[in-house]
């Protein structure tokens, strides 16, 4: 579960690391009194995904009535889609420089590692593909823990002015506390803005929690929900696995390894998955109608892809799901469906009978929904 900006900088702000001064506001009007109290700001959709500088998510304001003109522009709208129904309203940092800097799980190497890079900001992910040796990452064995020296090493690799050391280190020791603290995956700062006047400031947090912990972090589940996407937590109720991502191919599936050949193959095609739901094993029909539901709410969804191979899962089973879909949700959207595996011709005979499309092999499925997608001529 990955928490809200404004949540992971109070977590951060509580163990020492310093954010810009600000609150969130959920009306342009709040918005616009948080701006009076702090003169110039920055106005920060707050909204769980990356990249809402480049989405136009976060909007300078110079004064009180440019705050609230950014909220109301952003508050109600979506970003990413994704519903924009908070505001950070901060304090503008005038940052000299922006440095990179995060705790995180590497699942290869089977230890925390630390993060640090020189060039932060909003282009980390170019800087990891183009140029993976400028970032440093420094393995922490359990054992040992984060220490002195792993920190000097984040320091040296972020280029960071020596006289700032003992604060880097402070920031650096409150960001791995909060990592353990919080159950969390990853934490972390881009940017850590060095600033004009020669402070560091997280100008930028992410923490992601294991969900897998949500359990004994009771306070941290009810708060990520917040941000959570609409639909995730219906998700989970019905023991769904559901992934929002930014394509435009709703994807059903049974299984992980399915699902992730469901979605390669949409990109074959020259299509993206908007998101998948894993109905998992011996899926019963409420099961798959709940999917459904949850997939066709996604406005970017154009077109459903379903992939189910019926070990457990019985076929007929999956299309009474699909026909009680249709029949509750009304889709405005085309949905083909591939069911191969137990009771297939009993599946494939419901939905003959409530003329859903059908496909016999996953590319002729995939390059059917593709099609649909994109209706010839049409944008995408
Ligand atoms: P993200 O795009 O979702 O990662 O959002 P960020 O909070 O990281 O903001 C994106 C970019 O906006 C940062 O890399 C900064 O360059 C810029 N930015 C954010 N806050 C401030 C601020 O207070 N002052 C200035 N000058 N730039 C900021
Ligand atoms: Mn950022």
């Amino acid at each position: 579960m990955r928490l809200l900006e404004y949540q992971a900088k109070e977590l951060l702000a509580q163990r020492g690391v310093p954010a810009p001064s600000g609150q969130v506001a959920a009306t342009p009007e709040a918005a616009r009194e948080v701006a009076a109290r702090l003169g110039r700001v920055v106005v920060k959709a707050q909204v769980s995904v990356g990249g809402r500088g480049k989405a136009g998510g976060i909007k300078l304001a110079e004064t009180p009535a440019e705050a609230e003109a950014a909220a109301r522009a952003l508050l109600g709208s979506t970003l990413k889609g994704l519903p924009v129904r908070q505001v950070l309203v901060e304090q503008a940092l005038e940052i000299a420089r922006e440095l990179y800097l995060s705790v995180a799980l590497d699942r290869a190497q089977r230890c925390l590692v630390l993060i640090s890079c020189a060039e932060g900001g909003v282009d980390i992910e170019e800087v990891g593909r183009l140029r993976p040796a400028s970032l440093a990452r420094i393995p922490l064995d359990p054992f040992v823990g984060l220490r002195g020296h792993h920190i000097r090493q984040a320091a040296h690799a972020a280029h960071l002015p020596a006289e700032l050391g003992a604060a880097f280190a402070g920031l650096a020791e409150g960001l791995y506390r909060c990592l353990h603290e919080c159950d969390a995956t990853l934490a972390e700062i881009n940017p850590l803005a060095l600033t004009v006047d020669g402070r560091l400031v997280a100008a930028d947090a992410k923490i992601v929690v294991d969900d897998n912990a949500l359990y004994r972090q009771p306070e941290l589940a009810a708060w990520g929900q917040e941000g959570e996407e609409p639909y995730q937590a219906l998700a989970r109720e019905q023991g769904l696995s559901y992934i929002k991502l930014t394509g435009e191919i709703g994807c059903m599936v049974n299984g992980a390894g399915l699902a992730m050949a469901t979605m390669d193959i949409t990109r074959l095609y020259g299509s993206a998955p908007a998101n998948f739901a894993d109905i998992g094993g011996g899926a019963r029909a409420e099961r798959v109608l709940a999917a459904l539901r949850i997939i066709l709410a996604d406005p970017q969804v154009r077109a459903v892809l379903i992939n189910i191979f019926g070990g457990i899962t019985r076929c007929d089973e999956v299309a009474e799901g699909i026909v009680a879909a249709l029949r509750e949700l009304r889709p405005r959207v085309p949905i083909v469906a591939r069911l191969v595996g137990t009771n297939q011709e009993e599946g494939q005979r419901i939905l003959g009978q409530a003329q859903v499309l059908t496909a016999h092999s996953l590319s002729e499925a995939a390059r059917l929904a593709v099609s649909l997608a994109r209706p010839a001529g049409g944008q995408p």
